[in-house]
């Protein structure tokens, strides 16, 4: 019988197998704790669990760890990109980003991504599969071992599309927010999506405290379903109504992510096109300076952001540039990983 990943499960889902068991409920809380609190990955080392229950556990769960294959420091601002292998030997990619207000870990929610988005290494990679929530979870404490620090905030921004693969990202919320476990607030944690509206809705009505940023990079029809083949499902029209039901609900503000791409969504007209669809709204827009990717020849130009903003701003939206960190090791999200895979023949 295949073993039962004891990472991904929530804290009532253990007490509910415990109970099958024969066991206490209370067992469950203390094994959740050693686990997610204390961090010992070993049944043999949870002292106050009974001989017999630790054999038990052994027989019936696993502990899956991530083994690190890659890992690069920037010299200039301490940002850390690691290259993490999953027990099927398949990669994915996290980043640990140091802000003045503490660390920011962004971690990948699938091995690929099947939105096909023409500017991200993601998609030319290809997708192979979405991750477990332990594999989510342990993104973030393989990091914390490795470092030593305290993870402050959690972004959803890498290989994956998190609302694709929206069962196990929401138990991931669930396990990484648990008083009894890692104990974060879910303030501190954003949802990057691509725009899969059914999806805004669901998350929407369960009011999750979150941040939720949309890609946008483009506020006409035609220009976004080039380059985000998701438009043809979700067209803008459909992702701002989405986009205003979730501010209603929840009363949190959208952040709107917008790659600026020279002669592609920053010319005057589309600072225009993009201030009309988000006046009035409660959000944010987030211009990130595109990130080279082999295959592509996009480019930002070097005040290409900064220029963008402005525009917006003269417009009423308010704009910010996001900090390019990690420049030395720059590897734009997903690169990392499709080299692992050509190299070594592991993944796809
Ligand atoms: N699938 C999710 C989250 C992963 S990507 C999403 O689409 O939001 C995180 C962010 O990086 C998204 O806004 C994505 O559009 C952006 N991105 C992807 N490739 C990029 C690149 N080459 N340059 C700049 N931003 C990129």
């Amino acid at each position: 019988m295949e073993k039962t990943d004891i990472l991904s499960l929530s804290l009532s889902e253990l007490e509910q197998l415990l109970v099958k068991y024969d066991e206490k409920k209370f067992r469950a809380k203390q094994i959740f704790q050693w686990l997610h609190k204390k961090r010992i990955m070993d049944f043999d080392k949870m002292t106050d669990i009974s001989v017999q229950l630790r054999q038990q556990l052994k027989e019936n769960f696993c502990i899956n760890g991530l083994f690190m294959q890659k890992r690069l420091e920037s010299s200039i601002d301490n940002t850390v990109k690691y290259l993490y292998r999953l027990s099927d030997g398949n990669f994915v990619e996290t980043v640990l980003m140091d802000y003045s207000y503490g660390k920011s870990i962004c971690v990948s929610t699938q091995v690929g991504c099947k939105m096909g988005c023409n500017f991200c290494a993601s998609a030319i990679a290809g997708y192979v599969r979405s991750l477990t929530p332990s594999e989510i979870l342990t993104q973030i404490y393989e990091t914390e071992r490795d470092t030593g620090v305290r993870v402050t905030g959690v972004v959803l921004m890498g290989i994956g599309e998190p609302l694709d693969n929206f069962d196990n990202v929401l138990k991931f919320l669930n396990l990484i927010s648990d008083k009894n476990g890692n104990n974060l607030s879910l303030r501190h944690v954003s949802l990057s999506t691509c725009g899969i509206v059914p999806r805004i809705y669901e998350l929407a009505d369960m009011k999750l405290q979150l941040t939720l940023s949309v890609s946008l990079h483009s506020p006409y029809d035609d220009k976004r379903s080039e380059i985000m083949p998701v438009n043809r499902t979700y067209n803008i029209d459909e992702l701002m109504k989405a986009c205003r039901y979730y501010i209603e609900k929840t009363g949190r503000r959208i952040t709107f992510e917008y790659a600026v791409i020279d002669s592609v969504n920053s010319a005057e007209k589309d600072a225009d096109k993009l201030a009309s669809l988000l006046r009035g709204m409660n959000c944010h827009v987030n211009l990130i300076p595109v990130n080279r990717v082999r295959e592509r020849n996009y480019r930002t130009s070097r005040s290409g952001a900064a220029d963008f903003a402005k525009r917006l701003g003269q417009r009423g939206i308010n704009a910010t540039v996001r900090r390019t960190l990690g420049s030395d090791i720059e590897a734009a999200c997903g690169q990392l990983r499709r080299d692992a895979g050509s190299k070594g023949g592991l993944d796809n």
